[in-house]
């Protein structure tokens, strides 16, 4: 393999005297014994109100069931059981809007004070057990209060991303029959206002399911509301219906909690569905033992709710540690290229969970930004999404993370629910490898035919044990489920994700199975093209694609963002060609190159290659409803 790959960072001392779990290899092969008792003791620490009869139930896989018999809710766990303790007192959530003046604190006392609010209107409206509710909010507390209260009554909700359009929106309401969909006026996107009222409007006027819409008020936009269907939440919030105590309601731990759809990098997105029981224990556990989480922190997930990411990890993994999250309206940029590193300092953040593609983006802007700030309350640094590139990997390691904040790059996707392939604090890390399966998870790379490949080997990424936050089933579509995870190789989880695993058992991702180039024979994973380029100083950031040759097969194609100070010419491109044979292969080397200005990327910042693939064979481009730009 690259000698590149064999760079390794050990972690530092004070980070493993303080961690959760100080001897991963003890913990890995402890959970490796007995999956099941790993998870019934992590399962143990949070709260039922009536114990589960079996652990996990095989007998329907692939539906699988966790905690059979049990009763519980998500919400007994992330916000009742600490009123009952000191952490009633502590902060929840901080939230800061775009306007970074405009800041909102809830403790858990405040926030369950929320929950009960939206709880109660909730259910004045007619909202029942197994209900769908549609949210479409952007990035304010009341995403999270919404979610919470939904799943206090055991509604089911729908989040979606609020920069989806409105026909996308629509899609996505017939599909879950949803009676009720939540807005809000407009949302802040750098500075100005996004109608989101207006985008739901247009959606639910083709839904016949939508009985009832409710409208928070955000930016102050002048909207049109329908004197049946909409109403303001304010209104709602002052009648005698919203106050009180409302009772979470006891559950089936198999109940459902959300459906959720997939990003959509590599096709038509997937309607995801998970429930209270296994849920709750795998986001709770990965955050804390893979994460290392301590009461202490402060958390911030940079992704929006309308994300698994946001789901897991910045509403109920969080609050189901009892940490303090912090959320933050703007984006990366706005109003200038430090805003991130402003909050970190201000508000003392501890630990910060982002993507490759903000990592990046912010990257290209130079270390200064950066510099200006004292960052010193940073401990533990993340990374999900994509494959972060090593280049990416190293400056976010040095110039943010001064060298002593390990990164915890997470592998994971919506239908995993929580992390699978990670390194937790205590590990080394390898840049550009996502680490090590999850305690209880067995992961493997795949041959053709079900075979294990030798280390090295790129094949199929599979994860061999169920988990407890695992996917129960397409929403509407098992047979999908079925034909897309479980039939290539019966019994086994088929990630979808191409991979190669080194010897030291860390995981290399190298792809989409779908986007691996086959060149003369040889297979090349997107993310290694990809981060060689991105290793030559011109480059911020590239996108492999593969096209038909009629020599080799297949030629690689290459759409690349410059950094500021270089122009295309043909002597890049041929710098680019030697730079790409000498850190990957001389296979690798690509044969054509596009300057554009912007990568076609999923609104959760995901690059799509299969855009990039049928524009240039001029082809129908497929689902765009996710697609962000052009
Ligand atoms: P769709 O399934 O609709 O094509 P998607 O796969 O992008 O969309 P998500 O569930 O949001 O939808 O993303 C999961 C995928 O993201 C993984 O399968 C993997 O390809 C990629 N991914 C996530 N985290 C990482 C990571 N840390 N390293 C490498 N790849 C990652
Ligand atoms: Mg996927």
């Amino acid at each position: 393999m690259k000698t590149e790959q064999q760079e390794v960072f050990e972690p530092p001392a004070e980070i493993i005297d303080d961690a959760w779990v100080k001897d991963w290899r003890a913990t890995e092969a402890a959970a490796a014994a007995d999956p099941q008792a790993y998870w019934e003791a992590r399962a143990g620490e949070l709260e039922w109100s009536k114990p589960w009869d079996k652990v996990l139930d095989e007998s329907g896989a692939p539906f699988y069931k966790w905690f059979t018999g049990a009763r519980t809710n998500i919400v007994t766990n992330a916000v009742d059981r600490h009123l009952r303790t000191a952490r009633r007192n502590k902060l929840a959530l901080i939230w800061v809007g775009e306007d970074t003046s405009k800041v909102r604190t809830f403790s858990y006392f405040a926030l369950n004070r929320e929950v009960e609010r939206w709880a109660n209107i909730l259910l004045a409206m007619g909202v029942e057990k197994g209900d769908i509710v549609t949210i479409y909010l952007p990035r304010i507390p009341e995403i999270v209060f919404a979610m919470l209260a939904c799943a206090k009554i055991g509604a089911v909700h729908s989040v979606i991303f609020a920069g989806y359009s409105s026909e996308a929106l629509n899609a996505r309401i017939d599909d879950s029959e949803s009676k009720l969909v939540i807005t809000a006026d407009g949302s802040w996107v750098n500075g100005k206002v996004f109608p989101l009222k207006d985008i739901v409007d247009a959606a639910v006027k083709f839904s016949p399911s939508v009985e009832n819409v409710v409208v928070v008020r955000n930016t102050g936009t002048d909207v049109t509301m329908d004197t049946v269907r909409d109403h303001w939440f304010d209104d709602l919030a002052k009648l005698p219906i919203a106050k009180g105590h409302c009772e979470t309601a006891q559950l089936d731990s198999e109940d459902p909690l959300f459906i959720l759809y997939t990003s959509g990098s590599t096709g038509k997105p997937k309607a995801i569905l998970h429930t209270h029981g296994g849920y709750q224990v795998g986001t709770y556990t990965t955050l804390k033992y893979s994460f290392d989480i301590k009461e202490s922190d402060r958390w911030w997930c940079t992704a929006d709710p309308g994300w698994i990411t946001g789901h897991s990890y910045l509403v109920y993994g969080p609050l189901l540690n009892g940490a303090t999250v912090f959320m933050a309206e703007g984006s990366p940029t706005y109003p200038y290229p430090d805003v991130f590193w402003q909050l970190v300092e201000y508000y003392g953040i501890t630990a910060l969970y982002t993507a490759p593609t903000a990592i990046r983006t912010l990257m290209r802007f130079g270390d200064a930004w950066v510099n200006r700030h004292d960052l010193s309350s940073l401990r533990l640094l993340g990374s999900v999404g994509e494959p972060i590139n090593p280049e990416a990997w190293r400056w976010f390691h040095h110039v943010v993370g001064k060298d002593r904040c390990p990164i915890i790059d997470t592998w994971w996707q919506t239908e995993t629910g929580m992390f699978q392939i990670t390194t937790v604090p205590t590990m080394p890390q390898k840049p550009g490898s996502a680490g090590r399966p999850v305690f209880g998870q067995e992961a493997a790379i795949y041959d053709e035919s079900g075979h294990e490949v030798p280390d090295g080997t790129e094949g199929f990424l599979v994860l061999k044990n169920p988990w407890p936050a695992m996917m129960r089933t397409l929403y509407k579509d098992p047979d999908r489920y079925v034909e897309t995870y479980w039939e290539k190789y019966p019994g086994v989880y088929l990630t979808g994700d191409a991979a190669k695993r080194d010897e030291d058992g860390y995981i290399w991702v190298i792809g989409r199975t779908d986007d691996v180039i086959k060149v003369s024979g040889h297979r090349l994973g997107t993310a290694e093209v990809e981060s060689a380029l991105a290793s030559h100083p011109a480059v911020a950031e590239a996108a492999a694609i593969g096209l038909p040759h009629e020599v080799k097969g297949n030629a690689i194609h290459c759409a690349v963002i410059l950094n500021t100070g270089y122009e295309p010419s043909k002597e890049l491109e041929e710098s680019l060609r030697q730079h790409v044979a000498e850190t990957l292969s001389p296979i690798a080397k690509p044969d054509g190159f596009d300057f554009p200005e912007k990568l076609p990327k999923t609104r959760s910042g995901k690059i799509m290659r299969r855009v990039l693939r049928a524009r240039a064979l001029g082809q129908d481009e497929g689902d765009l409803s996710t697609l962000e730009n052009g």
